[in-house]
């Protein structure tokens, strides 16, 4: 049983991904081919936000937004400790300081409602994460950033491209077009992959963009004419050809992405000895870069079901204030809830083409797991 099938989605995709790579072969144009402005296009529209810039990875399209908004040493990025570590790591590096927030009990998503008791004049930028496939509560944190002078906010939305959001009576819009900049990622275990790294930021505002697009080739704004300090941060044009090969069952992946975690949470709802799904709020949906539960004992359940050979996986086991590159801005770190579902969390097989006879194996295994 594989935890993510991509030989599957490669097996229904084959003729169009061979042939969208056999093009990019025919024209040579390896670096900002055709296909890079194809898929920023289609990306653009997708989401509903002006301007898509693909760049190499997620890691990078955190680093540019922030390079982008000028953020430097000296000042301060509110996130949370439970993501993965790239995102307080481009923090850091472009001299920055994370300062974290606890995340709710349930979603396990940066909690809005603590934000603002961390605010400082030094706050540059918010950085909530759209963990396992679903956003936060984009319309209370856009509110207050609002309120705070107008302070950017970006969607760390490597796991969450697809999902949608309306926030509360609000339109459904989707997930890297609620902010100043969404960030994604193309990693290939990502909800939209490619066969490599690769990664994208979306805006609505122009200069942004322009910023974006010169810090992507080294700050040039026209050929060997620096402006800026940038980085090389391209998308290759062969991974951009395998991203539009992907986008043309998408829309059928995302259906399947929400109707198997449907499926999960209804048969796992009634889990004994404190197990429970990872809560999925009415305002929002998860496209599940991870289907992940909340279980007390999580070594022993890990072990029943790998006695029974289904693959499970933690994100995160460690909260970033107790990493030891991370732990020393946080010399008295009070993260209870996070302390608590980093002990607990633990990743089923999750993907497109699961078919129903292996989820029911998979929840059997958990129901008798949780009752061992
Ligand atoms: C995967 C991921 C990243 C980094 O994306 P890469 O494309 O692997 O660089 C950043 N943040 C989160 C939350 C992620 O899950």
């Amino acid at each position: 049983m594989e935890f993510i099938d991509l030989k599957a989605q490669y097996r229904a995709l084959q003729p169009s991904i061979d042939a969208r790579i056999k093009k990019v072969l025919d024209h040579g144009q390896y670096i900002m081919g055709p296909e890079v402005a194809e898929l920023e296009e289609k990306l653009a529209a997708y989401t509903g936000s002006r301007h898509c810039i693909t760049c190499s990875s997620g890691t990078e399209a955190l680093l540019m937004s922030m390079m982008a908004l000028g953020i430097g040493p000296g000042d301060e990025v509110i996130t949370t400790p439970f993501t993965f570590a790239a995102t307080a790591e481009m923090i850091v590096l472009v001299g920055a300081t994370p300062v974290f927030v606890d995340i709710e009990d349930g979603t396990c998503l940066m909690d809005a409602a603590i934000i603002e008791a961390k605010i400082t004049p030094r706050t540059k930028a918010i950085m909530p994460v759209s963990l396992y496939g679903q956003v936060c509560d984009m319309d209370a944190i856009n509110a207050l950033a609002a309120r705070h002078g107008n302070i950017p906010v970006i969607e760390d939305a490597a796991q969450s491209f697809g999902a949608s959001y309306s926030g509360p009576g609000g339109v459904s819009r989707k997930s890297c077009n609620l902010s100043t900049i969404g960030c994604t990622s193309f990693f290939p275990s990502k909800p939209l992959g490619c066969y490599g790294d690769g990664g994208a930021l979306f805006t609505n505002d122009d200069a942004l963009a322009k910023a974006l697009r010169e810090i992507r080739v080294h700050g040039q704004e026209r050929r060997y004419y620096h402006t800026r300090v940038g980085v090389g941060g391209r998308m290759d044009t062969l991974q951009c050809a395998v991203v539009l090969a992907k986008l043309e069952r998408f829309d059928w992946e995302i259906e399947r992405r929400l109707e198997v975690g449907a499926r999960y949470t209804a048969l796992l709802g009634g889990l004994v000895n404190g197990a429970r799904p990872v809560t999925v709020l009415a305002d929002r949906d998860s496209v599940f870069a991870q289907y992940t539960l909340l279980v007390p004992n999580r070594e022993q359940f890990q072990a029943e079901l790998a006695s029974r050979k289904v693959p499970t996986a933690v994100h995160y086991p460690i909260p970033l204030y107790r990493q030891p590159a991370y732990q020393a801005l946080c010399p008295a770190p009070s993260f209870p809830v996070s302390e608590a579902l980093s002990a607990q969390v633990v990743s089923l097989p999750m993907h497109a083409d699961l078919d129903i006879a292996t989820q029911d194996f998979i929840v059997d295994a958990c129901s008798q797991a949780c009752a061992a």
